[in-house]
């Protein structure tokens, strides 16, 4: 048998085609490819609920792919790595770059301590278009602002590398310690994930099919359809390049490739921005890390939160009384991705309605989305809260009831997700507390019994929000 000269470390790159790591390694020869289920250095950010039964799922798959060796271990890769190397006499390790601080810290430890045992160490990047210290503004210090981080920084950039192709053949070993995918224990015991897990094909192969219908299907309006959320003009990507299973880089050239009029043109150039909010967001995470837990701006460090949480849960089970965030709500639950015109309405609502800490709706979808994201999750939640890099205004308070005129136009959406309102219709769908006792009477519906009363009055609690952002202005302007 001949011998193992390299370790794969898998880790949100969780495919073979357009893997840097696993293209440098197989240049070496035999490989070990590994997963270690790290919860021991992820401390508070280890994956939610709904991520762990996608990670089962997308580790099955890669296996498949690896012909049954991907070797997997639960546990602290600053200890199993060096122990694997020492058994298997192996000389070089190989992983694709991680950028949520915790990884950064545990990678920086990890790579003197092989490089002592002569370990050869590389890393490289196969998970964003720009890393993020390679985008500064002209006095090197990092962009603070969407637009010009995108259009002036990455734009101007050298182009992303094109993607690698699957490596044709490689020799994979299976290390006899290594652990079944069962006991890794990330199927929860109770099966509220088994509809969950229908509604998607989690595989490499999957991601690949899915962005060949999107660019089949939505891509050509997207600009104007992404708002919609019964639409399908979105391309519901996001685990797959959060997970690895497909790359940013063979999104962007294969939507780029394609050749479009004008307004086709607009809709290529919007969905490749939105793959630039992605980079933003890992760009701000690389050189803010403290973005999940304080607020980008500090100012926001006095604002008069709620404290009583009795609404959360109503909020987190979609039985608010409000259909579109009801709808949201449960869209999440059922499938573990909610559209996102929807997820900004839901997270206004909760924090400018409800009043509450963005840190609750961003932990709440941290458990629940399956492309829960550190980056992406915790920029976009400061981004609706207005505290962020960037952000909406704070002011900016969204109806939900005029956003759900706007995108949900026949009730679609809200109709699916809340189907005990399938019989009230537009426009008394939107705000069935406004709605003529004979139309609640005809389509079934009893508030308060068939569907809650809603939580807040809309209104009232949007001149809260507004006279507490007012006060804590003018504290700031007194303070400074
Ligand atoms: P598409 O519209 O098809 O976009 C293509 C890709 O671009 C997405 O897959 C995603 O990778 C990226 N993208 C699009 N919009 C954004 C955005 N606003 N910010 C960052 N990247 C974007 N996205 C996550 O991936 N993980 C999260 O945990 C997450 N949490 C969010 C929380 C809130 C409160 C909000 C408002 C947004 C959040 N987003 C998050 C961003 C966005 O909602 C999702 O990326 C998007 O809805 C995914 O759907 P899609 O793949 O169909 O997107």
């Amino acid at each position: 048998m001949t011998a193992i000269k390299s370790i794969v470390w898998f880790r949100q790159d969780l495919r073979l085609e357009d893997n840097p790591a696993l293209v440098s390694a197989m240049e070496k020869g035999d490989i070990l490819p590994i997963y270690i289920l790290d919860d021991v250095n992820a401390g508070q950010y280890k994956q939610g609920a709904a991520s762990r039964v996608w990670l089962h799922h997308a580790l099955k798959a890669l296996d498949e792919s690896l012909a049954g060796k991907l070797n997997l271990y639960k546990g602290d890769p600053l200890q199993i790595i060096p122990h694997l190397c020492d058994t298997h006499g192996i000389e070089n390790v190989f992983w694709n770059r991680c950028y949520e601080p915790w990884r950064i810290a545990r990678d920086k430890k990890l790579k003197p301590q092989l490089e002592e045992k002569d370990v050869n160490v590389e890393s490289s990047n196969g998970s964003l278009l720009w890393e993020p210290w390679t985008i500064l503004k002209q006095d090197e210090t990092p962009y603070r602002v969407f637009t010009p981080f995108y259009r002036k920084g990455c734009l101007n950039a050298p182009a992303p590398r094109k993607p690698y192709s699957i490596p044709k053949s490689f020799n994979a070993h299976k290390d006899k310690n290594s652990c079944a995918l069962q006991d890794l224990n990330l199927i929860p015991e109770k099966d509220w994930h088994k509809d969950m897990t229908k509604m998607w094909d989690i595989s490499e192969k999957g991601g690949q099919q899915r962005l060949q219908d999107f660019l089949d299907e939505g891509l050509n309006n997207y600009k104007e359809g992404r708002n919609f959320p019964a639409q399908k003009n979105v391309s519901r990507l996001s685990p797959y390049l959060h997970f690895g299973q497909i790359s940013p880089n063979t999104v962007w050239y294969k939507a780029d490739a394609l050749k479009y009029d004008d307004v086709g043109g607009k809709n290529k150039a919007h969905f490749l921005s939105e793959l630039g909010w992605r980079e933003f967001s890992y760009y701000l995470l690389f050189h803010f890390p403290t973005l999940p837990e304080k607020n980008f701006q500090p100012k926001f460090d006095h604002f008069p939160w709620v404290e009583d949480l009795k609404n959360l849960p109503k909020w987190q089970k979609g039985q608010t009384g409000i259909p579109i965030v009801d709808a949201g709500m449960r869209e999440l639950w059922q499938t573990g991705y909610m559209h996102n015109r929807v997820r900004m309405i839901v997270g206004s609502f909760l924090i400018k309605n409800l009043g509450l800490h963005w840190h609750h709706g961003e932990a709440w979808f941290w458990d629940c989305l399956v492309d829960a994201d550190l980056a992406s999750n915790s920029a976009s939640w400061q981004w609706v809260a207005g505290s962020g890099a960037d952000a909406a205004p704070y002011f900016r308070i969204f109806n939900p009831v005029t956003q759900a005129e706007k995108f949900d136009p026949e009730g679609t959406y809200i109709k699916k997700y809340v189907p005990e309102l399938r019989d009230l219709d537009p426009p008394h769908l939107y705000a069935p507390w406004e709605a003529p006792a004979e139309k609640l009477k005809g389509a079934n519906i009893s508030l308060g019994d068939t569907y809650p009363h809603p939580l807040v009055d809309l209104k009232k609690s949007r001149e809260w929000a507004l006279a507490a952002y007012a006060e804590m202005r003018e504290e700031n302007e007194a303070a400074d």
